[in-house]
């Protein structure tokens, strides 16, 4: 096994003036000083080097950009809003690659309200859709931290995930067509605006979540919803993971699909927050362990969903789920609520030296986890802080335990293998995932391999061949080959 199977390169002057030749130099970077910030991730530290970023504008040129790729056999890695958190999007030091930014690709191709679509290019950033949706009356409900930089491409390529899912799915769910260049450089137009389509295998379902590795997505048709006409946001407080997953079921059993958001989140990163992020209050005046953020939304008229919701809050307390809640009187405290959790990713940051984690284990195992976890760290690491929070109706949690407070961070990230095969040990073993929503790149690569079915890897191995049979794209990531 090789992890870089194609990008034997190198990338000479020649094969830069070719591709200088496609995009024209407003679409080529080559200054290092430039070309680093799209070297490097936003956390964890994932860095490396490549001669040139291409920014080409079009489909076309992003077909001939991978032609002389595989001809010279240089590594592609696409790029879009460089929010990845598994080192997906960054160069492996020493192979021949460049990387390839969607970020002039910024087209809304069409929207269509009657069959309820729009058609977007890959580098339109997340929030200008909602925003394009919202200007149509209609929802896009993928929404994350990240979503005024994160582009549809990205998201479609890690099958993102984010605070809807509970009511509306992952992007799996959201995409109905792609357009892809694939490896060879063979635009496939797959821009289908079909619910259904039975014509053998769906092939699109290979790229979501692909994470660049068999192709690059250059356009996708993506579903549309009614815009919510009715909103009901709080912030309730709970003692422990125990309450929050009875809350999720006694808040569905009472409002059903109405509830579209529900997260949970441990006090540890609410302080984390207060003093590393400026701009953000203690949402309630006592602490307390745990919290859960939650919306509901139907299509009734304003204000409809306040009296149910209240009453199913009321009923929670009674039967002592909760502790306390805050509804939201206005859009302007939900939408400051919100910021909140927006902003988790990075009090986490700033909290520095913490171990991260994005698992998925059946909701139902979620306090079961959480406690075996924190017990299994706390033997091997005593001090350890526990943190976590994440999408509790998905079962999706970001579990980040941080080093413990005589520890300086060198000390506890060379701890980071075993941490991480404690955590995603207790993951397996509840029938659990080891990447909810993040995806493999780089980060999980080995612990795929450890943890994933042999004859799983066996078929992503044959696809990776299949499709990509010189190992250009995105070289290293995902799976070796
Ligand atoms: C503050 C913050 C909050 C976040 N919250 C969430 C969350 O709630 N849920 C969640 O799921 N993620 C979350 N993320 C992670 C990240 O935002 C998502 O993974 C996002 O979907 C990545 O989009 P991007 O455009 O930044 O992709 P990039 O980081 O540029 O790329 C990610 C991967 O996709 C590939 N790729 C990019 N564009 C293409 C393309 N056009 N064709 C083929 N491959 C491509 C890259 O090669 C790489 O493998 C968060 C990140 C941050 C920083």
């Amino acid at each position: 096994m090789t992890a870089n199977m194609g990008a034997t390169g190198p990338v000479t002057k020649d094969v830069l003036q070719r591709l200088r030749s496609v995009t024209g130099p407003a679409g080529i970077i080559e200054d290092p000083a430039d070309v680093a910030p799209y070297c490097k991730s936003w956390r964890d530290d994932w860095q490396g080097k490549v001669p040139a970023v291409l920014r080409p504008q079009s489909t076309e040129e992003v077909a001939r950009i991978v032609r002389i790729c595989a001809e010279a056999g240089i590594g592609i890695i696409p790029q879009g809003g460089n929010t990845g958190l598994t080192g997906a999007g960054q160069p492996i030091t020493d192979t021949a690659e460049i990387i390839l930014s969607t970020s002039r690709m910024k087209k809304i191709r069409a929207i269509d309200t009657v069959n309820d679509t729009i058609t977007v290019e890959a580098g339109v950033v997340l929030k200008e859709i909602q925003d394009a949706a919202d200007r149509a009356d209609r929802l896009f409900p993928l929404s994350l931290g990240a979503e005024g930089s994160c582009q549809i491409g990205g998201n479609i390529s890690t099958n993102a995930g984010g605070v809807q899912v509970l009511r509306y799915g992952n992007t799996r769910n959201l995409v109905l067509g792609l357009e892809v260049v694939l490896p060879d450089g063979r635009i496939w137009d797959g821009l289908r605006s079909l619910r259904k389509d039975n014509t053998g295998y769906d092939m699109k379902q290979l790229f979501i979540g692909g994470e660049g590795t068999l192709g690059v997505i250059t356009a996708a048709v993506l579903r549309l919803f009614p815009k919510p006409t009715a909103r009901e946001t709080a912030w309730v407080a709970l003692d422990s993971p125990e309450a929050g997953v009875a809350l999720l079921g006694h808040m569905r059993r009472q409002m059903g699909d109405a509830v579209s958001a529900l997260e949970l989140i441990c006090r540890a990163i609410i302080d984390f927050l207060l003093t590393g992020v400026p701009g953000h209050e203690d949402p309630m005046r006592t602490p307390y362990p745990w919290y859960v953020l939650m919306d509901v939304t139907s299509q009734g008229p304003a204000g409809s969903l306040h009296g149910p919701f209240s009453e199913a809050l009321a009923g929670a307390q009674e039967a002592g789920l909760i502790r306390d809640a805050l509804i939201c009187a206005s859009g302007a405290q939900a939408a400051k609520l919100w910021k909140i959790r927006e902003s988790l990713a990075e009090a986490q940051l700033s909290a520095g030296g913490s171990i991260a984690h994005d698992v998925s284990v059946p909701v139902s195992r979620i306090p079961e986890f959480l406690k075996r976890a924190d017990a299994m760290l706390e033997k091997a690491y005593p001090g350890i802080r526990h943190c976590a929070f994440g999408h509790v109706g998905d079962g999706n949690m970001h579990y980040n335990p941080v080093r413990p407070k005589d520890w300086d961070w060198p000390r506890f990230s060379a701890e980071r293998a075993n941490v991480n095969r404690i955590v995603h040990d207790i993951v397996v073993e509840l029938g659990g995932s080891i990447s909810a929503e993040h995806g493999i790149g780089r980060s999980r690569l080995a612990e795929l391999e450890h943890y994933k079915d042999p004859i799983e890897l066996d078929m992503m191995r044959a696809l990776k061949r299949t499709l990509d049979p010189k190992g250009i794209m995105n070289p290293g990531k995902v799976i070796r080959v």
